[in-house]
């Protein structure tokens, strides 16, 4: 039985679903199989989580700003309040009975945001000095700029390398990150692009996105996708 890894797509307005076929493409290459959750009630939250092997949090708008307690900044982008909400609640109870989670670009913002974390609305206006391009106007699977893996971290083990390559479409990024993580990735600039949890079996989240760079053959993309979707164990196997 295959692990059942569920996705959560992006919103538009609240009221449209839409989902990179990348995202699928990827699951379903790594050996899961992939089921697309749509935004609900988050009282049905635990229902799901029961049904899920692994969840993978997506890419989107940016997050609410009231979260972690902050004022929306002049150039926050548009947010998307009932999807905030619903995936902050799968996130925890995805971490509370200790099951996978793989967090891309906004995914891993949320993850962030669920354990107690900040994030900068726009790291344009505000982050203190210099930065790179990061939302990059090459096309989407061209690996943009170097992010340097800790030494020793999952994400190093995975890639087989302490410095990688990656595309780049964000103008948000962690800001604070609590001590349940640990930072695994960064710019050279200084941006936060990885994070893990220091305690759970596999909790990930990337600023970039491999799903895209997988589609185009990536191979350290690829890992990422196979290692996630290995450690999760379908429960009815
Ligand atoms: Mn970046």
């Amino acid at each position: 039985m295959k692990p059942i890894i569920g996705i959560t797509p992006d919103v538009e307005k609240d009221d449209k679903h839409f989902l990179r076929n990348d995202y699928m493409q990827a699951i379903i290459r790594a050996g899961g199989l992939p089921f697309i959750i749509p935004i609900g009630d988050e009282a049905d939250v635990a229902q799901i989580v029961g049904l899920l092997d692994g969840l993978l949090l997506t890419g989107g708008n940016d997050i609410n700003p009231i979260l972690f307690n902050e004022e929306p900044h002049t150039h926050l982008g548009e947010v998307s309040p009932s999807r905030d909400l619903f995936e902050l609640e799968l996130a925890r109870q995805m971490l509370a009975v200790d099951k996978p989670i793989l967090g891309i670009c906004r995914g891993l913002q949320l993850l962030n945001v669920a354990v107690g974390g900040t994030l900068y609305q726009d790291i344009q206006q505000q982050y203190k000095g210099p930065i790179l391009q990061h939302l990059q106007k090459a096309p989407d699977a061209h690996p943009s700029h170097f992010v340097q893996l800790a030494k020793g971290s999952l994400l190093a083990k995975i890639a087989g390398s302490e410095r990688i390559q990656v595309n780049s479409f964000h103008h948000q990024a962690l800001k604070d990150v609590p001590t349940v993580f640990n930072i695994s990735g960064i710019a050279s600039d200084g941006i936060i692009e990885a994070v893990e949890s220091v305690d759970k079996q596999f909790v990930l989240g990337v600023q970039w996105h491999p799903e895209l760079l997988a589609s185009n053959g990536d191979v350290v993309s690829r890992r990422i996708f196979e290692e996630f979707v290995g450690v999760c164990v379908n429960k009815n196997s």
